[in-house]
């Protein structure tokens, strides 16, 4: 945090300095008052409410310096975005004056009503009540607002009456003590030191379009949609590889600037950033965190990117897939777990007795995956992921794990029985105090795996740009608990039963996994039919469309899984399944909508406009001369029957609430607009191009 340096760098110290941090605590808050909320915040103890009044009013005080007139808790609603109400501190004197209050109750609870929230069931109108409870584990923040003041912004769950978890937060929160508990199982296992609370980490990296605002105003479908329903794929679109790592120009650079200046306000540690593949198109990572802040930040990071994007005459686009033919958009959930020891357990470690357990949680993570691979899917499955999930671009929906080649060859020398070589090094022998030693980086990079281990973690690649990381997460946090829960109570038996120590029975346990779960691993083009082909000889689901992969919160299974790891009752899984296939087809049914009235208010007046002209440029030449214009009226009159005939099936589908049938007219329509956009005059063609919006910066 330099202060020195007049350039950039002195943007720095002002990391964090809208966070109500543990360091700024300190200077509002009491030793006794400091030292509990330290126990909740960091060792993840149950808060003492006795210190709730001393902290609301700490956080008030603060927030009035910072320019506060009014405090929101901020929660997460299964629609994936965030929700926030706002009170004033404000509270009359009956002196014809005001004072501002806040106290420890409205810190710990809000009652905001919650009736127009997405429950799946969960909860009657009559008994609309929602209630947001502080989360002290994710720090208090303050947003500016344009016009100076700011608001408090108190990170919260969201629940029912009954207790039901109506968020995303609650889910995560709760996956991540099942994973704690077996975390600590298991390093007990190992004779693991217990220093610090184990937790799961998480990097998010968010990719993201931008387009100048005037073409964005002109654009129906993106205005309502989020996507481009029509655009011809232009001349030029990312086939030269130029973007990737380019050159990022002045305008995006003075964007990225300003945002990351807010970001790193608002404490998010944002680091990298750089031209993605298709032109337009942008990444920001930032250093990884713990999970749960983590998930938050990177909600944050979304509302700062579209509204910095707003100040400099840009739109940001978070769907999935705002542009065909070009890459789309999604999140790599960088995942890893840190043990009692304060230690990363992805990370192959420097005596053969760490490497004894990472091999394990590899395993761990081999049978978590392959018995949990649709449930996986189910987490980043909507209508605009769809759009990019095996479209040769991003992982395919077929969810495989990618080790490399020398993990590869170590796992395939366990499964046999018989470690003895490492393909990279020296002599390795079986056993935990002999298990191999290998070089950190000895993980190539495999672009095209949903599950790749990439030295020290696993990067899921399948979450989707616009969706809350808390639903991959939940997963992966309760599939490797139940792995890990399984493998603990398989290592505890066979000591028993053989009276011998770990040493003895991990390799036959670890063998076991291997051979069972060896199909979920696969280091080949992910991209390509023959290992389409391969998976379905493996027996993994290859789950294409949302509906099928919202299946697996139906199944038996996944049910029984999230209730006995305290994450989801039935009827919390129940009530996702039913909000998550609504969305999606309320999703479909407004593109099908917007397609609709685009193509019958301007597409088709446009191509009548240029049948008009056309007729006229004829009649105006001498007879016999025709200059090819029967044969160009003939093309865009076919064209405008195909795509008035379309938009009558679409008509029936959309009314018919058929998202398969809605989705496929939508398809046929997509393909006559485009050729139309091809034949049209430019002049006459109602919609900005995709070279405009994708070129002119
Ligand atoms: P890439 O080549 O994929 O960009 P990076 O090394 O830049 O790889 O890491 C990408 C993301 O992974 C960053 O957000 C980084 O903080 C995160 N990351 C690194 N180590 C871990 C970890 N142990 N747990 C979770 N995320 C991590
Ligand atoms: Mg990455």
């Amino acid at each position: 945090m330099s202060t020195t340096c007049t350039c950039g760098t002195t943007k720095l110290s002002q990391f964090g300095e809208n966070v109500f941090s543990l360091k700024t605590m300190r200077n509002y808050l009491s030793e006794n008052a400091y030292q509990k909320l330290i126990s909740t915040t960091i060792k993840g103890e149950a808060l003492d409410h006795s210190i709730a009044d001393e902290v609301a009013d700490a956080m008030k005080t603060w927030a009035l310096e910072k320019g506060a007139t009014h405090f929101t808790h901020i929660f997460q609603p299964l629609t994936g975005a965030t929700a926030e109400k706002h009170e004033a501190f404000l509270m009359p004197d009956n002196e014809g004056g005001a004072v501002a209050t806040f106290s420890g109750k409205e810190l710990i609870q809000g009652e905001p009503d919650a009736s127009s929230f997405p429950s799946g069931g969960l909860r009657a109108t009559f008994e609309a009540r929602g209630y947001t409870a502080w989360d002290p584990t994710s720090p208090a923040f303050v947003r500016e607002n344009p016009t100076g003041g700011c608001v408090l912004c108190i990170p919260t769950v969201f629940c029912g009456w009954h207790g039901d978890a109506l968020d995303k937060k609650t889910g995560l929160l709760r996956s991540q003590h099942a994973l704690a508990r077996q975390i600590l199982r298991m390093g007990k296992l190992f004779g693991v030191k217990a220093v610090t609370r184990p937790f799961a980490t998480l990097g998010a990296e968010q990719e993201y379009f931008l387009i100048d605002r005037k073409f964005f105003e002109k654009r129906l479908d993106l205005l309502q949609t989020g996507r481009t329903l029509f655009g011809s794929r232009p001349a030029r679109h990312q086939q030269m590889e130029d973007h990737y790592f380019g050159h990022i120009k002045p305008r995006i650079m003075a964007f990225m600037d300003e945002a990351n200046r807010e970001m790193w306000k608002l404490g998010v540690p944002a680091r990298t950033q750089h031209n993605e593949v298709s032109p337009a198109q942008f990444e920001v990572a930032p250093i990884f965190e713990e999970q749960n802040l983590a998930v938050d930040h990177n909600m944050v990071v979304m509302q700062v990117l579209v509204e910095v994007a707003e100040r400099h005459g840009l739109v940001c686009l978070l769907h999935e897939k705002p542009f065909a033919g070009v890459n789309g958009s999604g999140k790599h959930n960088n995942w890893s777990i840190v043990g009692p020891d304060g230690k990363n357990w992805l990370s192959p470690g420097h005596t053969p007795h760490e490497n004894a357990k990472f091999l394990t949680m590899l395993c761990v993570i081999m049978k978590a995956v392959d018995t949990h691979a649709a449930l996986l899917r189910m987490a980043v499955a909507s209508a605009g992921n769809d759009h990019r999930l095996g479209a040769n671009e991003a992982p395919p929906a077929i969810i495989s794990i990618f080790l490399g080649e020398q993990l590869t060859d170590i796992i395939e020398q366990i499964e046999k029985g018989g470690v003895r070589s490492s393909k990279a090094a020296g002599h390795i022998e079986i056993g935990v105090s002999t298990l191999p030693k290998f070089p950190r980086d000895a993980t190539d990079r495999n672009r095209t795996s949903p599950m790749a281990f990439t030295g020290n973690k696993f990067e899921f690649r399948a979450v989707g740009s616009s969706q809350s990381c808390a639903g991959a997460n939940v997963v992966l946090n309760t599939a490797t608990a139940w792995a890990m829960d399984e493998l603990c109570s398989e290592i505890e038996a066979r000591m028993a039963e053989s009276k011998k120590d770990l040493n003895a029975v991990l390799q036959g346990v670890l063998q076991g996994i291997i051979r069972k779960h060896k199909r979920i691993l696969f280091d080949g083009d992910n991209y390509t039919d023959d290992w389409k082909a391969e998976a379905a000889r493996r027996g993994l689901p290859n789950l294409i469309q949302t509906p099928e992969a919202l299946a697996a919160l139906e199944d038996k299974k996944t049910i029984a899984l999230f209730e006995k790891y305290g994450v989801f009752s039935a009827r919390e899984t129940k009530s996702r399944y039913e909000v998550y296939m609504h969305t999606y087809h309320q999703t479909v049914s407004l593109e099908g909508h917007c397609a609709l009235r685009m193509a019958r208010t301007l597409v088709l007046p446009a191509a009548y406009r240029y049948l008009a002209e056309l007729g006229s440029a004829q009649a105006a030449l001498p007879k016999g001369v025709t200059g090819g214009i029967p044969a160009t009226v003939k093309e865009v009159a076919a064209l405008t029957a195909e795509l008035n005939a379309v938009s009558a099936k679409l008509e029936k589908a959309v009314q018919a609430h058929d998202s398969a049938a809605t989705l496929a007219a939508m398809v046929v329509m997509r393909h006559a607009v485009d050729a139309l956009e091809n034949l049209v005059p430019a002049s006459v063609w109602p919609l900005p191009s995709y070279a405009e919006m994708l070129f002119v910066m």
